[in-house]
Order: C-alpha cells, then structure tokens, then sequence
C-alpha cells in the first residue's frame, strides 16, 4: 500500500434517498473510489472533502456526485481534503444529517416541555408553515376517512333545500381570502345537528343541522361559524396540537406522507370537537362581523344555538351543566346585533314539509361539547 492509501466502511448517503447504504471507500494516490451494492463511482482524490471533528461523533466525507459517506473518526481521515466551514457554520450544519436528525429530536423535546405552556402558540406557528395545498389534502383525505368509516352517509336533503343552502355558503365566502378553498358538503351522521371545518377548507354541515334550521339565516349563521375556523386555520392548528410531534416532523421534513399519517388523528379530534374556548369565540366573532357585512343579523345565530341547547338540555342536562357555554354564546350574539344594519331579504324554505318524519335531534345529543352544536 503505498503512502494515504485508505479504507473506510461507511454509510453512504445519495444525496436523494433519506436512507444510506453501506458503502466502503478506497483511497490509493490520486483516485478514490466507493464500493458498494450495485454501486461503483470512482473519484479523485482532490475532490473529496472530509467535515471538521467535532467531539467523538461520526465524521462525513462530501462527495463530487452531491452524496456523502459518513464513517467513524479515524486519524487518517486528516490525510484527505477537509472540508472548510467557509459558507458558515449555518450553511455547513444544515448539511448535516446527523444534525438535522438531531435538531427534530431537540424540537420533540422543546414541543413535549412546551406542551402545557407554549403548544397553541407554536401550533399557530408551525400550522402557518404547513402549505395549503398540504392541508387541503389532508382535508380530503379525512374526509373520505370519515366517509369510508360510516361517519357520514350521503345527505337525503331534497336537492333544492341544498341549493338554498349552498347559494348563501357562496354569498357569504364571496371575496374571502380562502374563498378559492371553501367549500360546502352535506353528510347525513348519526353525529346529529352539527358542522365542521376540516383542514383545507372544506365545510360540512348534517342534515340535522340544516333541518334545525327554522330559516336558512339560521344554517348560514353555523356556516360563518365554519368559515371563521377556515380563516383561522383553528382545524389545523388544534391537530397540530394532538399530534404535535408528526406534524413538526412532516414540516421540517416537508413530507407530505408523513402530516398524511396524522390524519388518522383528526377524527379523534372531530369527535371530542372539543376547540379551545379561543378558538371558538374567535370563530363567533368572525361570524358575526361576516354575517353583518353580508346583511344577515347574528341574531339567527342567538335563534339556532338557543333552541339546540333546549334540546340537549332535555336529552342531557348534565351534559349542558358542565358546559355552560352556550348561553355566553347567546349573549355575545346578541350583543353584535346592529338594528340600524341594512339587511338582505331574509330567505325562506320553500313551503311545503321537506323536513319529512325524521326530528332535528330530540333524542341525539350534538356531538360536540356544549360550546354549541358548531365547530
Ligand atoms: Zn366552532
């Protein structure tokens, strides 16, 4: 062997597959070449560039081909190039596997510690960086998950009661920011009188809820409700915080496959439907000023939540008693009334009994926790 030569078992990383596979390189003189599985590239020497030694960890040997080898300190590795942190010590870190690996787990750690104390703001946070398109899809594919499971059936709502529905959904979401994302569903579900938003921008609304309604003004009002938790992300945001770790993981890595595994935790989340008080008077709050805007009076808001919580005082007086939300609720609509506003005409079902034999909810309770059969 002459003078340098050198072998070294490593892992080597192609600079496109997360993971590595064995690989040794040899070094004799000016050449160098990496053997491996189904792998032989030969390079020269010179264009090798070993990283700095930092403590007793593994060191990295960049290669021209943009993949690198990581193998165990060794004193010869001295011998080779060595790679000068010249870009900054940022530049060269963000390189680093081993230190991007290290940097989720010290992201786990500091969202775990943070749970109690820091998690809603750094769910904002991180729920900002997670793309539209991401979330969207993440909204379609719970929703075909909740279609799939028997959550939801097709709506037996007669076509025009949808349409009614559906052309004020249109007028109220006219000029929104996500206007371009929202979009309405009906289900029927043994849920009973109920609405979500789900990630992306796709709201649905029960059959029970739209038969609740004794006007349309009253269904529109939960709609503003929904819209208020799209514009806010708040569906996002609360999965960020029930499964804070895969989230953060799929958005420093940018895997779509990997936020795609939390779905599975959104229709726990959808059952407890349980937002944060926040989150709900943020939503209330939007709905009102939306409803005012668009000439609709929050007062059908106060109307529809009223008679739901009559309901489900019947069906669960306990139930209601630890949530005494609602009435707040009430209050606060009715407090963001303005009689001086100019209203649109009121629109009206059509006359006839399309409500048909089925009840709006006598025996089901909302699915929800009392803050009110919208979230
Ligand atoms: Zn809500």
């Amino acid at each position: 062997m002459s003078a340098g030569a050198l072998t070294l078992e490593g892992r080597y990383y192609d600079g496109r597959r997360p993971l590595p596979v064995p690989a040794t390189l040899f070094v004799a003189g000016r050449q160098a070449v990496l053997i491996g599985e189904r792998l032989t590239e030969r390079f020269a020497r010179s264009t090798l560039r070993v990283s700095p030694r930092v403590a007793r960890s593994n060191r990295f040997i960049a290669l021209p081909n943009g993949g690198q080898l990581e193998c165990a300190d060794d004193p010869r590795l001295d011998l080779l190039p060595q790679e000068v942190p010249s870009e900054g010590l940022v530049a060269w870190l963000e390189q680093r596997v081993a230190v991007t690996v290290a940097s989720i787990a010290l992201t786990a750690v500091v969202l775990l510690s943070g749970y109690v104390y820091g998690l809603p703001v750094l769910a904002e946070k991180v729920a900002a960086r997670v793309p539209i398109e991401t979330e969207r899809e993440l909204g379609e594919k719970t929703l075909a998950w909740l279609d799939e499971h028997e959550w939801f059936e097709a709506s037996e709502l007669d076509e025009d009661i949808r349409g009614i529905v559906s052309r004020g959904f249109d007028e109220l979401k006219q000029g929104l920011p996500t206007e371009p994302h929202l979009r309405l569903e009906f289900r029927k579900s043994f849920v009973g009188p109920n609405a979500f938003a789900l990630p992306g921008g796709v709201v649905v609304v029960t059959d029970a809820m739209v038969r609740a309604g004794e006007s349309p003004d009253e269904v529109l009002a939960v709609l503003a409700h929904e819209i208020g938790h799209v514009e806010h992300r708040h569906t996002l945001r609360h999965l960020v915080q029930d499964s804070a770790l895969a989230v953060v993981i799929a958005t420093l890595t940018a895997d779509a496959a990997t936020l795609g595994g939390a779905v599975a935790g959104l229709p726990v989340v959808l059952a407890r439907a349980k937002y944060s008080r926040d989150f709900e008077s943020e939503a209330d709050a939007y709905a009102f000023e939306l409803l005012k805007e668009r000439g609709r009076s929050p007062e059908s808001f106060a109307a529809l939540m009223e008679r739901l919580s009559g309901k489900r005082e019947k069906a669960n007086q306990s139930f209601l008693s630890s949530h005494p939300v609602t009435a707040e609720r009430v209050e606060r609509a009715r407090a963001a009334v303005d009689p001086d506003a100019p209203r649109v005409p009121r629109a009206e079902w059509p006359d006839r009994d399309w409500r048909g034999k089925e009840d709006t909810g006598e025996c089901e309770v909302p699915a929800d926790d009392g803050e009110a059969a919208a979230d």
